[in-house]
């Protein structure tokens, strides 16, 4: 917020036609003791002494942001690799998970992800194998040189599951469970946060601030689409949110189409489109033989369909503009 010099002849006007000059969105404040002009999103990023500089401003107050640990692990969101991570819904056997590492390994991903615990909507639906699958899933990855991805979903196994994930995973159901995102944190990993199917951007940072205030190591963002209305497409893939939080916010963002869209016929375009909206990297199902999966097989892709998959994103560009953050470092 800029505020004005009540002195005569000072032209409200002229300052923000100025301020407009310099590409920022304006909005004239009224009722104040003197005139005031509120600077809006999305402005670009301009240091205070430059707008103090500007002949009739006063005074320039910046509003203090509610996720200071988020923005500033935003400097740390390079232009790096492209990641791919992949692997099946769940860990069902020590063969499976084998099998499923090596089609991961094979496509050039250099993450494996599979669920050890699953928190699945009915308590009927297989909720993963449990402790036995953590051993499974940590000798799949190393014997196919992968770092692995997966869910924590419980306080009590938060440690267990610290102790084979490089990883840790918070699921859509738990963005807003603060007990588990404080034990997490404590584990002083890099944590994959999902976005809640129905939480605000916003939502998702302050879960995201909760992580990092309670010691993890780094927060990734990922995008698993929201509570839409049309059950053609699941949930709906909000690919604004994820050009927000890259370009914006300067973020680490995943995004997760097979979660979204629940069929495995549209995840190559998705994956391209992430890209090109700033994403840092995809998560998607994959397992060795999608008939057969105890969960999520629709939207599993096979071992050929994850190769046609690494080959597009390989040859698909990164977008050619830098994010907000990016650019104002130069
Ligand atoms: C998952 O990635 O295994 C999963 C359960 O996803 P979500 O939390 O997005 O439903
Ligand atoms: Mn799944």
């Amino acid at each position: 917020m800029i505020v004005l010099k009540l002195s005569a002849g000072a032209d409200p006007g002229q300052v923000m036609a100025q301020l407009q000059g310099m590409g920022l969105w304006t909005q004239a404040l009224q009722g104040g003791v003197a005139p005031a002009i509120a600077i809006l999103p999305p402005s670009p990023d301009v240091a205070p002494e430059r707008l103090m500089r500007l002949s009739g401003v006063a005074e320039v107050m910046s509003s203090v942001s509610p996720h200071a640990l988020v923005d500033r692990q935003s400097s740390k969101a390079g232009a790096a690799d492209f990641y791919l991570i992949a692997g099946p819904c769940a860990v069902e056997s020590a063969e499976q998970i084998d099998a499923a590492a090596e089609m991961v390994a094979r496509a050039g991903a250099r993450y494996l992800r599979a669920g050890v615990y699953k928190p699945r909507t009915s308590p009927y639906s297989f909720n993963g194998a449990g402790q036995v699958a953590c051993r499974w899933l940590a000798d799949a990855a190393k014997a196919w040189g992968l770092g692995v991805v997966t869910e924590v979903y419980s306080e009590e196994t938060a440690e267990a599951i610290a102790d084979v994930a490089q990883v840790l995973q918070i699921g859509t159901r738990n963005m807003a469970n603060f007990a588990l995102l404080e034990r997490v944190g404590r584990c002083e990993k890099p944590v994959l946060l999902k976005r809640g199917m129905a939480a605000t951007v916003d939502e998702w940072l302050l879960a995201g601030e909760h992580l990092l205030k309670a010691g993890a190591k780094e927060v990734i963002f990922c995008e698993r689409g929201v509570r839409g209305f049309d059950p053609q497409t699941r949930n709906l893939l909000d690919l604004g949110a994820v050009a927000l939080l890259a370009h914006h916010y300067g973020q680490a963002v995943i995004v997760d189409p097979s979660h979204a869209v629940g069929r495995k016929d549209l995840i190559v375009p998705l994956c391209l489109a992430a890209r090109a909206a700033g994403a840092a990297g995809v998560m998607v199902e994959a397992h060795p033989s999608p008939a057969q999966a105890r969960s999520d097989g629709a939207q599993a892709l096979d071992a050929d369909q994850l190769g046609a998959l690494s080959d597009a994103l390989a040859s698909a560009q990164s977008p050619a503009w830098p994010s907000k953050t990016r650019a104002a470092q130069g």
